[in-house]
Protein backbone atom coordinates (compact mmCIF):
# COMPACT_ATOMS: atom_id res chain seq x y z
CA UNK A 1 0.00 0.00 0.00
CA UNK A 2 1.12 3.48 -0.73
CA UNK A 3 2.48 5.73 2.23
CA UNK A 4 -0.04 8.37 1.81
CA UNK A 5 1.34 10.34 4.88
CA UNK A 6 4.54 10.48 3.46
CA UNK A 7 3.33 11.19 0.06
CA UNK A 8 1.49 14.33 1.56
CA UNK A 9 4.61 15.51 2.69
CA UNK A 10 5.03 17.10 -0.45
CA UNK A 11 1.99 19.54 0.11
CA UNK A 12 2.32 23.27 0.02
CA UNK A 13 -0.30 24.44 1.76
CA UNK A 14 -3.73 24.05 2.70
CA UNK A 15 -6.26 27.15 2.33
CA UNK A 16 -9.87 28.28 3.94
CA UNK A 17 -11.31 31.38 2.67
CA UNK A 18 -14.64 33.51 2.46
CA UNK A 19 -14.87 34.97 -0.65
CA UNK A 20 -13.50 38.39 1.14
CA UNK A 21 -10.33 36.86 3.78
CA UNK A 22 -8.40 34.04 4.66
CA UNK A 23 -10.00 32.65 7.48
CA UNK A 24 -7.02 29.39 8.06
CA UNK A 25 -3.73 28.36 6.32
CA UNK A 26 -1.45 25.70 6.72
CA UNK A 27 2.19 25.45 5.54
CA UNK A 28 4.93 23.10 6.39
CA UNK A 29 7.13 24.14 8.51
CA UNK A 30 9.66 26.61 7.95
CA UNK A 31 7.62 27.68 4.52
CA UNK A 32 6.94 31.29 3.69
CA UNK A 33 5.38 30.92 0.88
CA UNK A 34 2.62 32.97 -0.69
CA UNK A 35 -0.22 31.52 -2.40
CA UNK A 36 -2.24 35.02 -2.81
CA UNK A 37 -2.24 35.74 -6.34
CA UNK A 38 -3.32 31.84 -7.11
CA UNK A 39 -5.92 31.97 -4.18
CA UNK A 40 -7.51 35.19 -5.96
CA UNK A 41 -7.66 33.28 -9.08
CA UNK A 42 -9.62 30.64 -7.16
CA UNK A 43 -11.92 33.37 -5.56
CA UNK A 44 -13.24 34.12 -9.17
CA UNK A 45 -14.70 30.83 -9.33
CA UNK A 46 -18.46 30.87 -8.06
CA UNK A 47 -19.54 27.40 -8.36
CA UNK A 48 -19.89 24.92 -5.45
CA UNK A 49 -19.54 21.84 -5.04
CA UNK A 50 -17.46 20.62 -7.77
CA UNK A 51 -13.56 19.85 -7.57
CA UNK A 52 -11.44 21.67 -10.10
CA UNK A 53 -7.86 21.08 -10.68
CA UNK A 54 -5.00 23.62 -11.61
CA UNK A 55 -1.47 23.67 -12.79
CA UNK A 56 0.44 26.80 -11.48
CA UNK A 57 4.24 26.24 -12.36
CA UNK A 58 5.35 23.33 -10.86
CA UNK A 59 2.13 22.80 -8.57
CA UNK A 60 -0.72 21.12 -8.25
CA UNK A 61 -3.78 22.94 -6.76
CA UNK A 62 -7.46 21.61 -5.93
CA UNK A 63 -10.03 23.40 -4.57
CA UNK A 64 -13.77 23.36 -4.29
CA UNK A 65 -16.37 25.93 -2.69
CA UNK A 66 -18.82 24.40 0.06
CA UNK A 67 -21.31 26.69 1.33
CA UNK A 68 -19.37 30.06 2.47
CA UNK A 69 -16.06 28.68 2.35
CA UNK A 70 -13.65 27.77 -0.19
CA UNK A 71 -10.84 24.41 0.66
CA UNK A 72 -8.04 24.55 -1.27
CA UNK A 73 -5.15 22.15 -1.13
CA UNK A 74 -1.64 23.14 -3.10
CA UNK A 75 1.56 20.29 -3.70
CA UNK A 76 3.92 19.42 -5.68
CA UNK A 77 2.99 17.71 -9.08
CA UNK A 78 3.86 14.28 -8.06
CA UNK A 79 1.24 14.28 -5.62
CA UNK A 80 -2.22 12.59 -7.54
CA UNK A 81 -5.35 15.22 -7.82
CA UNK A 82 -7.72 12.23 -6.02
CA UNK A 83 -5.50 12.34 -2.97
CA UNK A 84 -5.86 16.25 -2.76
CA UNK A 85 -9.01 15.87 -2.96
CA UNK A 86 -9.81 13.22 -0.03
CA UNK A 87 -7.74 15.66 2.14
CA UNK A 88 -9.52 18.42 1.64
CA UNK A 89 -12.98 16.46 2.29
CA UNK A 90 -11.59 15.16 5.43
CA UNK A 91 -9.83 18.79 6.45
CA UNK A 92 -12.91 20.38 5.41
CA UNK A 93 -14.94 17.54 7.65
CA UNK A 94 -13.10 18.21 10.51
CA UNK A 95 -12.79 21.88 10.51
CA UNK A 96 -16.69 21.85 9.99
CA UNK A 97 -16.86 19.23 13.36
CA UNK A 98 -15.03 21.77 15.55
CA UNK A 99 -15.91 25.38 14.64
CA UNK A 100 -19.28 26.45 13.75
CA UNK A 101 -17.81 28.61 11.03
CA UNK A 102 -20.94 30.55 9.78
CA UNK A 103 -21.54 32.43 13.02
CA UNK A 104 -18.25 33.43 13.38
CA UNK A 105 -17.66 35.07 10.07
CA UNK A 106 -21.29 36.72 11.26
CA UNK A 107 -18.89 38.88 13.91
CA UNK A 108 -17.54 42.03 12.24
CA UNK A 109 -14.59 41.59 14.83
CA UNK A 110 -13.76 38.05 13.98
CA UNK A 111 -10.29 37.26 14.88
CA UNK A 112 -9.10 34.28 12.62
CA UNK A 113 -5.98 33.38 15.20
CA UNK A 114 -9.08 31.57 16.89
CA UNK A 115 -9.07 28.91 14.52
CA UNK A 116 -4.92 28.35 14.69
CA UNK A 117 -5.12 25.26 16.42
CA UNK A 118 -6.86 23.92 13.98
CA UNK A 119 -2.83 23.72 12.63
CA UNK A 120 -2.48 20.42 14.83
CA UNK A 121 -5.91 19.15 13.18
CA UNK A 122 -4.20 19.07 9.43
CA UNK A 123 -0.99 17.75 10.97
CA UNK A 124 -2.89 15.15 13.03
CA UNK A 125 -5.07 14.32 9.74
CA UNK A 126 -1.75 13.85 7.30
CA UNK A 127 0.03 11.91 10.05
CA UNK A 128 -2.76 9.08 10.23
CA UNK A 129 -4.03 9.40 6.48
CA UNK A 130 -3.28 6.19 6.03
CA UNK A 131 -5.31 5.03 9.08
CA UNK A 132 -8.58 6.68 8.32
CA UNK A 133 -8.76 5.03 5.09
CA UNK A 134 -10.25 7.38 2.33
CA UNK A 135 -8.45 6.44 -0.64
CA UNK A 136 -7.43 3.35 -2.19
CA UNK A 137 -4.35 2.71 -4.47
CA UNK A 138 -5.23 0.84 -7.72
CA UNK A 139 -3.11 -1.04 -10.28
CA UNK A 140 -4.35 0.08 -13.27
CA UNK A 141 -2.16 -1.23 -16.52
CA UNK A 142 -1.22 1.94 -19.38
CA UNK A 143 -1.13 0.15 -22.80
CA UNK A 144 1.28 3.56 -23.54
CA UNK A 145 3.60 3.07 -20.67
CA UNK A 146 3.36 -0.61 -21.49
CA UNK A 147 3.44 -0.75 -17.44
CA UNK A 148 1.27 -1.01 -14.20
CA UNK A 149 0.46 2.18 -12.86
CA UNK A 150 -0.38 3.18 -9.05
CA UNK A 151 -3.49 5.10 -9.27
CA UNK A 152 -5.06 6.85 -6.10
CA UNK A 153 -8.75 6.76 -5.97
CA UNK A 154 -11.43 8.17 -3.87
CA UNK A 155 -13.80 5.73 -2.05
CA UNK A 156 -16.18 8.62 -1.64
CA UNK A 157 -15.93 9.26 -5.47
CA UNK A 158 -16.94 5.18 -6.02
CA UNK A 159 -19.18 4.78 -3.00
CA UNK A 160 -21.43 8.28 -4.20
CA UNK A 161 -21.17 7.05 -8.02
CA UNK A 162 -24.71 6.51 -9.34
CA UNK A 163 -23.98 3.52 -12.08
CA UNK A 164 -21.15 1.10 -12.16
CA UNK A 165 -18.30 0.80 -13.28
CA UNK A 166 -17.74 3.75 -12.90
CA UNK A 167 -14.67 6.13 -15.08
CA UNK A 168 -12.15 7.96 -14.15
CA UNK A 169 -9.37 9.87 -16.21
CA UNK A 170 -5.90 9.18 -15.70
CA UNK A 171 -3.90 12.11 -17.25
CA UNK A 172 0.10 11.53 -17.34
CA UNK A 173 2.96 12.01 -19.15
CA UNK A 174 1.69 13.75 -22.11
CA UNK A 175 -1.35 11.04 -22.42
CA UNK A 176 -4.49 9.71 -20.79
CA UNK A 177 -6.05 6.41 -19.84
CA UNK A 178 -10.08 5.99 -19.56
CA UNK A 179 -10.29 3.38 -16.45
CA UNK A 180 -13.58 1.57 -15.77
CA UNK A 181 -13.79 0.89 -11.67
CA UNK A 182 -16.43 -1.51 -9.99
CA UNK A 183 -18.15 -0.58 -6.50
CA UNK A 184 -15.66 -3.12 -5.50
CA UNK A 185 -12.71 -0.88 -6.69
CA UNK A 186 -11.64 -3.39 -8.93
CA UNK A 187 -10.57 -2.02 -12.65
CA UNK A 188 -13.11 -3.33 -15.42
CA UNK A 189 -11.22 -1.97 -18.21
CA UNK A 190 -8.84 0.37 -19.52
CA UNK A 191 -8.90 2.34 -22.97
CA UNK A 192 -6.76 4.79 -24.48
CA UNK A 193 -8.38 8.56 -24.93
CA UNK A 194 -7.82 11.52 -26.85
CA UNK A 195 -7.54 14.61 -25.00
CA UNK A 196 -7.85 18.14 -26.28
CA UNK A 197 -8.44 21.57 -24.18
ZN1 LIG B 1 0.67 5.74 -19.64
Amino acid sequence: MADYSRILQDLEFINISTDQFTVFEWKPEGSYKSFILDLNVIKQNPVSNIFFHMFRGNMKIVHIRLKNLIYTAGSTNEVQFQLLEALIERVAEVFNEIYDIDSYIMYDNFSTTVLNPFKDEVDKIIKTFNEIKTVVELKVPCMVCNGILPVIVKKSFVDNAESYPVPLVYNHKGHAILCFIDKNYDIRGVELVNITG
